[in-house]
Protein backbone atom coordinates (compact mmCIF):
# COMPACT_ATOMS: atom_id res chain seq x y z
CA UNK A 1 0.00 0.00 0.00
CA UNK A 2 1.52 3.23 -1.17
CA UNK A 3 1.99 6.05 1.48
CA UNK A 4 0.66 8.50 -0.62
CA UNK A 5 -2.72 6.52 -1.22
CA UNK A 6 -2.87 6.57 2.76
CA UNK A 7 -2.54 10.63 2.95
CA UNK A 8 -5.09 11.02 0.73
CA UNK A 9 -7.84 8.79 2.25
CA UNK A 10 -7.23 10.26 5.36
CA UNK A 11 -7.10 13.67 4.42
CA UNK A 12 -10.60 15.27 5.18
CA UNK A 13 -10.70 17.69 2.67
CA UNK A 14 -11.57 15.09 0.71
CA UNK A 15 -14.89 14.58 2.00
CA UNK A 16 -15.62 18.14 3.25
CA UNK A 17 -17.01 20.81 1.10
CA UNK A 18 -15.75 24.49 1.88
CA UNK A 19 -18.44 25.09 3.44
CA UNK A 20 -18.19 22.66 5.82
CA UNK A 21 -14.64 22.94 6.72
CA UNK A 22 -15.44 27.04 7.55
CA UNK A 23 -18.11 25.65 10.03
CA UNK A 24 -15.46 23.81 11.85
CA UNK A 25 -12.42 25.88 11.54
CA UNK A 26 -14.34 28.95 12.43
CA UNK A 27 -17.87 29.35 12.93
CA UNK A 28 -18.07 26.76 15.85
CA UNK A 29 -14.22 27.19 17.08
CA UNK A 30 -14.91 28.24 20.84
CA UNK A 31 -11.33 29.09 21.71
CA UNK A 32 -11.02 31.94 19.14
CA UNK A 33 -13.44 34.65 18.71
CA UNK A 34 -13.06 35.23 14.80
CA UNK A 35 -15.18 38.07 12.91
CA UNK A 36 -15.11 40.39 10.20
CA UNK A 37 -15.48 44.10 9.91
CA UNK A 38 -16.63 46.60 7.59
CA UNK A 39 -13.75 49.45 6.86
CA UNK A 40 -16.06 51.64 9.07
CA UNK A 41 -15.88 48.42 11.83
CA UNK A 42 -19.30 47.72 12.26
CA UNK A 43 -19.46 43.78 12.47
CA UNK A 44 -20.55 41.63 10.04
CA UNK A 45 -19.89 38.10 10.74
CA UNK A 46 -19.48 36.11 14.12
CA UNK A 47 -18.34 33.04 15.30
CA UNK A 48 -19.11 30.80 18.50
CA UNK A 49 -16.17 31.80 20.35
CA UNK A 50 -17.64 35.89 20.09
CA UNK A 51 -20.43 33.90 22.24
CA UNK A 52 -17.89 32.09 24.16
CA UNK A 53 -15.50 34.58 24.89
CA UNK A 54 -16.99 38.15 24.68
CA UNK A 55 -20.72 36.60 25.79
CA UNK A 56 -22.26 38.30 22.65
CA UNK A 57 -24.92 36.13 20.63
CA UNK A 58 -25.19 36.48 16.63
CA UNK A 59 -28.31 38.80 17.34
CA UNK A 60 -26.37 41.25 19.34
CA UNK A 61 -23.65 41.03 17.38
CA UNK A 62 -23.93 41.66 14.15
CA UNK A 63 -24.36 44.93 12.82
CA UNK A 64 -22.77 46.93 15.35
CA UNK A 65 -19.78 48.82 16.04
CA UNK A 66 -16.65 46.84 16.97
CA UNK A 67 -15.84 49.88 19.69
CA UNK A 68 -18.32 48.67 21.96
CA UNK A 69 -15.82 45.85 22.74
CA UNK A 70 -13.27 48.59 23.64
CA UNK A 71 -11.86 49.73 27.03
CA UNK A 72 -11.91 52.89 28.60
CA UNK A 73 -15.22 53.85 27.34
CA UNK A 74 -14.45 57.10 26.97
CA UNK A 75 -11.83 56.49 24.14
CA UNK A 76 -13.69 53.44 23.14
CA UNK A 77 -14.53 54.92 19.76
CA UNK A 78 -10.51 56.41 19.16
CA UNK A 79 -9.16 52.92 20.19
CA UNK A 80 -11.27 50.95 17.88
CA UNK A 81 -10.69 53.75 14.85
CA UNK A 82 -6.71 53.75 15.45
CA UNK A 83 -6.33 50.34 15.11
CA UNK A 84 -8.03 49.91 12.31
CA UNK A 85 -6.50 53.25 10.62
CA UNK A 86 -2.87 50.65 11.94
CA UNK A 87 -4.25 47.37 9.64
CA UNK A 88 -5.36 49.44 6.75
CA UNK A 89 -1.74 51.18 6.56
CA UNK A 90 0.46 48.01 7.70
CA UNK A 91 -1.79 45.35 6.33
CA UNK A 92 -2.02 44.04 9.68
CA UNK A 93 -1.75 44.83 13.68
CA UNK A 94 -1.78 42.99 16.37
CA UNK A 95 -2.51 44.55 20.62
CA UNK A 96 -2.51 42.95 23.77
CA UNK A 97 -5.12 44.83 25.94
CA UNK A 98 -8.03 45.20 27.87
CA UNK A 99 -11.57 44.45 26.39
CA UNK A 100 -15.41 44.67 27.66
CA UNK A 101 -18.02 41.56 27.54
CA UNK A 102 -21.33 42.23 27.25
CA UNK A 103 -22.19 41.70 30.90
CA UNK A 104 -19.39 44.54 31.51
CA UNK A 105 -16.57 42.28 32.94
CA UNK A 106 -13.04 43.14 31.55
CA UNK A 107 -11.05 40.28 29.20
CA UNK A 108 -7.66 40.92 28.40
CA UNK A 109 -7.32 39.50 24.85
CA UNK A 110 -4.19 39.04 22.29
CA UNK A 111 -5.58 40.25 18.99
CA UNK A 112 -4.63 40.06 15.42
CA UNK A 113 -6.53 41.90 12.59
CA UNK A 114 -6.03 41.53 8.80
CA UNK A 115 -6.98 44.39 6.56
CA UNK A 116 -8.67 42.71 3.37
CA UNK A 117 -8.47 44.29 0.30
CA UNK A 118 -10.26 43.90 -3.60
CA UNK A 119 -7.85 43.00 -6.50
CA UNK A 120 -7.47 46.66 -7.23
CA UNK A 121 -6.74 47.40 -3.40
CA UNK A 122 -9.97 49.23 -2.61
CA UNK A 123 -10.23 48.36 1.40
CA UNK A 124 -13.03 45.82 1.77
CA UNK A 125 -12.92 45.65 5.49
CA UNK A 126 -11.30 43.46 7.82
CA UNK A 127 -11.11 40.04 9.68
CA UNK A 128 -10.19 39.43 13.50
CA UNK A 129 -8.61 36.85 16.03
CA UNK A 130 -8.41 37.18 19.37
CA UNK A 131 -7.96 35.26 22.29
CA UNK A 132 -8.78 35.12 25.88
CA UNK A 133 -5.84 35.56 27.97
CA UNK A 134 -7.04 36.68 31.32
CA UNK A 135 -5.99 34.01 33.12
CA UNK A 136 -1.90 34.16 32.08
CA UNK A 137 -2.46 37.97 32.67
CA UNK A 138 -3.98 37.76 36.33
CA UNK A 139 -0.96 35.26 36.68
CA UNK A 140 1.46 36.96 35.46
CA UNK A 141 0.29 40.41 37.87
CA UNK A 142 0.03 37.79 40.89
CA UNK A 143 3.56 37.06 40.25
CA UNK A 144 4.63 40.16 39.41
CA UNK A 145 2.61 41.34 42.48
CA UNK A 146 4.45 39.01 44.95
CA UNK A 147 7.82 39.56 43.69
CA UNK A 148 7.63 43.24 44.34
CA UNK A 149 6.12 42.30 47.96
CA UNK A 150 9.07 40.37 48.48
CA UNK A 151 11.40 42.80 46.85
CA UNK A 152 10.28 45.55 49.03
CA UNK A 153 10.44 43.32 52.24
CA UNK A 154 13.67 42.61 51.77
CA UNK A 155 14.96 45.66 51.15
CA UNK A 156 13.01 46.99 53.93
CA UNK A 157 14.31 44.61 56.40
CA UNK A 158 17.85 44.73 55.55
CA UNK A 159 17.62 48.84 55.96
CA UNK A 160 15.74 48.95 59.08
CA UNK A 161 18.26 45.80 60.47
CA UNK A 162 21.25 48.04 59.86
CA UNK A 163 20.35 51.04 61.79
CA UNK A 164 20.23 48.53 65.20
CA UNK A 165 23.44 46.69 64.53
CA UNK A 166 25.14 50.03 63.81
CA UNK A 167 23.82 50.47 67.78
CA UNK A 168 25.47 47.35 69.44
CA UNK A 169 28.88 47.43 66.80
CA UNK A 170 29.67 51.15 67.84
CA UNK A 171 28.70 50.17 71.59
CA UNK A 172 30.31 47.04 72.01
CA UNK A 173 33.54 48.61 70.31
CA UNK A 174 33.32 51.79 73.07
CA UNK A 175 33.28 48.85 75.38
CA UNK A 176 36.22 47.24 74.36
CA UNK A 177 38.59 50.08 73.92
CA UNK A 178 37.49 52.25 76.80
CA UNK A 179 37.06 49.64 79.47
CA UNK A 180 39.53 47.68 78.18
CA UNK A 181 41.61 47.61 81.84
CA UNK A 182 38.31 46.27 84.17
CA UNK A 183 37.88 43.48 81.38
CA UNK A 184 39.40 39.95 82.13
CA UNK A 185 40.33 37.82 79.25
CA UNK A 186 36.91 36.02 78.70
CA UNK A 187 35.19 39.29 78.99
CA UNK A 188 37.53 40.46 76.30
CA UNK A 189 37.40 37.47 73.93
CA UNK A 190 33.48 37.81 74.38
CA UNK A 191 33.67 41.61 72.75
CA UNK A 192 35.76 40.85 70.24
CA UNK A 193 33.14 37.97 69.00
CA UNK A 194 30.76 40.36 69.16
CA UNK A 195 32.09 42.70 67.02
CA UNK A 196 33.64 40.27 64.73
CA UNK A 197 29.59 39.06 64.78
CA UNK A 198 28.06 42.40 64.10
CA UNK A 199 30.76 43.75 61.22
CA UNK A 200 29.97 39.99 58.96
CA UNK A 201 26.39 40.68 59.86
CA UNK A 202 26.53 44.35 58.37
CA UNK A 203 28.33 42.52 54.92
CA UNK A 204 25.46 40.41 55.13
CA UNK A 205 23.07 42.96 55.01
CA UNK A 206 24.47 44.98 52.73
CA UNK A 207 24.84 42.31 49.81
CA UNK A 208 21.22 41.51 50.83
CA UNK A 209 20.18 45.04 49.77
CA UNK A 210 22.51 44.88 47.12
CA UNK A 211 20.33 41.79 45.83
CA UNK A 212 17.23 43.46 46.97
CA UNK A 213 18.11 46.15 44.18
CA UNK A 214 19.20 44.49 41.30
CA UNK A 215 16.90 46.78 39.15
CA UNK A 216 13.46 45.83 37.49
CA UNK A 217 12.59 48.87 35.50
CA UNK A 218 10.58 48.07 32.47
CA UNK A 219 12.50 50.35 29.86
CA UNK A 220 15.26 48.78 27.03
CA UNK A 221 18.53 49.37 28.44
CA UNK A 222 20.74 51.31 26.27
CA UNK A 223 23.54 49.73 23.84
CA UNK A 224 26.63 49.11 25.96
CA UNK A 225 30.25 47.74 24.57
CA UNK A 226 30.85 44.77 27.22
CA UNK A 227 34.40 45.56 26.79
CA UNK A 228 33.77 48.63 28.66
CA UNK A 229 32.45 47.41 31.15
CA UNK A 230 34.54 44.58 31.93
CA UNK A 231 37.42 47.04 31.95
CA UNK A 232 35.78 49.08 34.63
CA UNK A 233 34.90 45.93 36.67
CA UNK A 234 39.20 45.45 36.11
CA UNK A 235 39.72 48.76 37.57
CA UNK A 236 38.06 47.92 40.25
CA UNK A 237 39.66 44.79 41.19
CA UNK A 238 43.06 45.71 40.36
CA UNK A 239 44.54 45.95 43.83
CA UNK A 240 43.13 42.47 44.50
CA UNK A 241 44.99 41.41 41.03
CA UNK A 242 48.31 43.11 41.75
CA UNK A 243 48.09 41.16 45.04
CA UNK A 244 47.79 37.94 43.86
CA UNK A 245 49.67 38.61 40.48
CA UNK A 246 46.94 37.64 38.34
CA UNK A 247 46.76 37.27 34.55
CA UNK A 248 43.49 38.05 33.22
CA UNK A 249 42.58 37.87 29.68
CA UNK A 250 40.03 38.54 27.38
CA UNK A 251 38.26 38.15 23.72
CA UNK A 252 37.04 41.20 22.46
CA UNK A 253 33.41 41.09 23.62
CA UNK A 254 30.29 42.29 21.90
CA UNK A 255 28.30 45.36 22.15
CA UNK A 256 24.60 44.89 23.15
CA UNK A 257 21.89 46.38 25.21
CA UNK A 258 22.39 45.92 28.55
CA UNK A 259 22.23 48.10 31.93
CA UNK A 260 25.77 49.13 32.28
CA UNK A 261 25.94 49.02 35.88
CA UNK A 262 24.82 45.65 36.34
CA UNK A 263 27.28 44.41 33.46
CA UNK A 264 29.86 45.66 35.92
CA UNK A 265 28.92 44.34 38.90
CA UNK A 266 28.20 40.81 37.05
CA UNK A 267 31.83 40.47 35.99
CA UNK A 268 33.07 41.96 39.68
CA UNK A 269 31.55 39.51 41.23
CA UNK A 270 32.73 36.71 38.89
CA UNK A 271 36.22 37.57 38.37
CA UNK A 272 36.24 38.71 42.35
CA UNK A 273 35.28 35.13 43.02
CA UNK A 274 37.75 33.60 40.30
CA UNK A 275 40.67 35.99 42.41
CA UNK A 276 39.68 34.57 45.54
CA UNK A 277 38.86 31.04 45.28
CA UNK A 278 42.83 30.27 43.63
CA UNK A 279 44.91 27.71 44.62
CA UNK A 280 47.98 28.52 46.56
CA UNK A 281 51.00 29.45 44.98
CA UNK A 282 49.69 28.94 41.95
CA UNK A 283 49.28 32.15 39.62
CA UNK A 284 45.75 32.95 38.68
CA UNK A 285 45.10 32.69 35.12
CA UNK A 286 41.18 34.42 34.36
CA UNK A 287 40.07 34.24 30.61
CA UNK A 288 36.60 35.95 29.29
CA UNK A 289 35.79 34.81 26.04
CA UNK A 290 32.77 35.66 23.88
CA UNK A 291 30.59 33.23 21.69
CA UNK A 292 28.03 33.78 19.52
CA UNK A 293 24.82 30.79 20.02
CA UNK A 294 21.78 31.60 17.84
CA UNK A 295 20.24 34.64 19.47
CA UNK A 296 22.57 34.49 22.18
CA UNK A 297 26.28 35.78 22.88
CA UNK A 298 27.50 33.97 25.36
CA UNK A 299 30.20 34.73 27.51
CA UNK A 300 32.72 32.97 30.07
CA UNK A 301 34.83 33.20 32.93
CA UNK A 302 37.27 30.54 32.85
CA UNK A 303 39.82 30.08 36.10
CA UNK A 304 42.33 27.76 37.15
CA UNK A 305 41.18 28.15 40.34
CA UNK A 306 40.57 25.31 43.42
CA UNK A 307 37.23 24.39 41.67
CA UNK A 308 34.21 23.07 43.26
CA UNK A 309 32.15 19.32 42.79
CA UNK A 310 29.89 19.66 39.73
CA UNK A 311 27.28 18.62 42.28
CA UNK A 312 26.66 22.35 44.03
CA UNK A 313 27.17 23.51 40.02
CA UNK A 314 23.41 24.77 40.49
CA UNK A 315 22.75 25.32 44.38
CA UNK A 316 26.04 28.16 44.20
CA UNK A 317 23.47 30.56 42.76
CA UNK A 318 21.07 30.53 45.36
CA UNK A 319 21.24 33.34 48.30
CA UNK A 320 23.34 32.38 51.05
CA UNK A 321 25.01 28.98 49.66
CA UNK A 322 28.60 28.51 50.47
CA UNK A 323 31.25 25.66 49.67
CA UNK A 324 33.65 27.11 51.48
CA UNK A 325 34.51 27.94 54.76
CA UNK A 326 34.54 31.68 56.29
CA UNK A 327 37.71 31.65 57.66
CA UNK A 328 39.79 30.24 54.33
CA UNK A 329 37.76 32.49 52.45
CA UNK A 330 35.47 35.10 53.78
CA UNK A 331 32.69 35.97 51.75
CA UNK A 332 28.31 36.21 52.47
CA UNK A 333 27.37 33.76 49.60
CA UNK A 334 24.95 36.49 47.89
CA UNK A 335 27.27 37.14 45.25
CA UNK A 336 25.84 34.65 42.20
CA UNK A 337 22.91 34.75 43.11
CA UNK A 338 22.90 38.32 42.22
CA UNK A 339 24.80 37.62 39.41
CA UNK A 340 22.43 35.41 38.11
CA UNK A 341 19.04 38.12 39.13
CA UNK A 342 20.98 40.52 36.52
CA UNK A 343 21.13 38.10 33.97
CA UNK A 344 17.85 36.31 33.94
CA UNK A 345 16.50 39.79 34.39
CA UNK A 346 18.09 40.53 30.82
CA UNK A 347 16.67 37.80 29.34
CA UNK A 348 19.79 35.46 29.62
CA UNK A 349 20.18 32.42 31.37
CA UNK A 350 23.56 31.38 33.99
CA UNK A 351 25.50 28.03 34.73
CA UNK A 352 28.76 27.27 36.11
CA UNK A 353 31.00 23.92 35.53
CA UNK A 354 33.79 22.89 37.38
CA UNK A 355 35.99 20.13 38.81
CA UNK A 356 37.87 20.11 42.39
CA UNK A 357 41.00 21.20 42.13
CA UNK A 358 40.48 21.69 37.89
CA UNK A 359 39.09 25.33 37.78
CA UNK A 360 36.16 26.56 37.27
CA UNK A 361 34.21 27.66 34.08
CA UNK A 362 31.14 30.55 34.66
CA UNK A 363 29.01 30.56 31.68
CA UNK A 364 26.24 33.39 31.34
CA UNK A 365 23.76 34.21 27.91
CA UNK A 366 22.48 36.90 26.71
CA UNK A 367 20.18 38.08 24.13
CA UNK A 368 22.19 39.65 20.98
CA UNK A 369 18.65 41.98 20.80
CA UNK A 370 18.89 42.56 24.23
CA UNK A 371 15.91 41.69 26.94
CA UNK A 372 12.67 41.02 24.93
CA UNK A 373 10.09 43.62 26.34
CA UNK A 374 6.63 42.01 25.73
CA UNK A 375 4.38 43.95 22.78
CA UNK A 376 1.37 46.66 24.32
CA UNK A 377 -1.01 48.46 22.99
CA UNK A 378 0.24 51.01 20.55
CA UNK A 379 -0.30 54.77 21.37
CA UNK A 380 -3.86 55.65 20.30
CA UNK A 381 -4.02 57.91 17.31
CA UNK A 382 -6.95 59.60 15.41
CA UNK A 383 -9.24 59.63 12.17
CA UNK A 384 -9.08 56.90 9.80
P1 LIG B 1 30.84 34.14 48.28
O1 LIG B 1 32.04 34.18 47.41
O2 LIG B 1 30.59 35.42 48.99
O3 LIG B 1 30.81 32.96 49.19
P2 LIG B 1 29.22 33.65 45.91
O4 LIG B 1 27.74 33.65 45.81
O5 LIG B 1 29.98 34.55 45.02
O6 LIG B 1 29.53 33.96 47.41
O7 LIG B 1 29.72 32.17 45.65
C1 LIG B 1 29.04 31.07 46.26
C2 LIG B 1 30.00 29.91 46.47
O8 LIG B 1 30.37 29.35 45.20
C3 LIG B 1 31.31 30.31 47.09
O9 LIG B 1 31.21 30.32 48.52
C4 LIG B 1 32.27 29.24 46.61
O10 LIG B 1 32.16 28.11 47.44
C5 LIG B 1 31.71 28.89 45.23
N1 LIG B 1 32.44 29.59 44.13
C6 LIG B 1 32.07 30.71 43.52
N2 LIG B 1 32.95 31.04 42.54
C7 LIG B 1 33.92 30.09 42.56
C8 LIG B 1 35.12 29.86 41.80
N3 LIG B 1 35.48 30.68 40.81
N4 LIG B 1 35.84 28.76 42.11
C9 LIG B 1 35.46 27.93 43.10
N5 LIG B 1 34.36 28.08 43.84
C10 LIG B 1 33.58 29.15 43.58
Amino acid sequence: MSLGNEKSLNDPRQWLSERELYRYQVREATQYAMFMLDPAGILLSWNAGVGHILGYSEEDWVGKHASMIFTPAEQAHEVCRAELLFAAEQGCATDIRWHLRKDGSELFAHGFMTAIRAADGTLLGFSKILSDETKNKQLQDSLTESNEALEQFAYIASHDLQEPLRTIGTFAELLATEYQKNLDQDAAGYLELIVSGAKRMSTLIQDLLAYARVQTEVNRPASYALDQDLETALTQLQVLIDESGAVVTHDALPTLPADQGQMVRLFQNLIGNALKYRKPDVRPEIHISAQQQGPFWVITVHDNGIGFDEKHARDIFLPFKRLHGQQEYPGTGVGLAICRRIVEWHGGRIWAESRLGEGSKFHFSLPLEGKVIPEYTRPVTTGL
